[in-house]
């Protein structure tokens, strides 16, 4: 498994080793910078995907790959144009998903976010600000993203929050540290569809549909209006393959 700390000890290991070939071989002074590039490139890579389980375990997907359940999720809402429409098309489907939302938009749409609970939707955390800087927050910043964003679920809903999906999927050290002095479990996705870019809406659905199996978590975003469109079809596209859409929840159900 590549971890952080297993590319970090690597690092180490191949720099003295650069070392001893400098002082004693009189190797170039350059590969001593070698083992470090190695390092960046691996915790660049690992920060940035979530599926590396580099920094911290996440769940991926459920490990009955035999089901004929998958978990959609949407990510950042609440929000007041496209959630209530995506709402819609699940009922429509008789669906049921899962919901990481941002504190503050929880806070700002208190009524969406009973609604999605009222209609036996998961909800998770995705942080309280969504900050485009959080990969640069400290442990005790981290924490309180994680925390005032339970809370305002609790204040609203009266539940516990149990699930975690970091924001952009960026995970590190700070982040592994915050997590873990919380309840929360990370899920990250098996299939990302990447519906907050210029792709049309058949395109995302066939990204998402060729390569689906049983025990997918699929990454959306209820933040983007093509993916009401993209929903629906998918949802018709499971119906016909008798396939059904269930929380992370259900899907997850004593595995975590
Ligand atoms: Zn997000």
């Amino acid at each position: 498994m590549l971890s952080f700390r297993h590319i970090t000890g690597a690092a180490i290991i191949l720099f003295l080793l650069s070392v001893v070939l400098v002082v004693f071989v009189d190797a170039p002074t350059y590969i001593m910078t070698l083992p470090w590039l190695f390092w960046l490139v691996f915790t660049a890579i690992g920060s940035f995907d979530i599926r590396w389980n580099y920094h911290l375990q996440a769940v991926h997907r459920s490990s009955k790959q035999d089901s004929k359940r998958v978990a959609v999720t949407f990510d950042d809402g609440p929000n007041p144009k496209i959630t209530p429409k995506i709402l819609d098309v699940l009922k429509k489907h008789n669906a049921t998903a899962t919901f990481f939302c941002v504190g503050q938009q929880m806070k700002k749409h208190p009524q969406l976010l009973k609604r999605m609970h009222d209609e036996q939707h998961t909800i998770g955390n995705h942080t309280f600000s969504h900050s485009n800087a959080m990969g640069f927050f400290g442990k005790r910043r981290m924490l309180s993203e994680l925390q005032q964003t339970n809370n305002i679920a609790k204040e609203i809903l009266g539940v516990t929050l149990r699930w975690f999906r970091p924001a952009f999927g960026v995970t590190n050290p700070a982040i592994k540290s915050a997590v873990s002095e919380t309840e929360l479990h990370v899920v990250g996705w098996s299939i990302r569809s990447f519906d907050t870019l210029p792709i049309s809406e058949a395109s995302l659905t066939q990204r998402i549909t060729k390569r689906i199996r049983g025990g997918d978590i699929i990454l959306l975003h209820d933040s983007s209006e093509k993916t009401v469109a993209v929903l629906e079809r998918l949802l018709l596209f499971l119906h016909d393959k008798r396939m059904e859409a269930v929380s992370i929840d259900v899907l997850l159900k004593n595995q975590v």
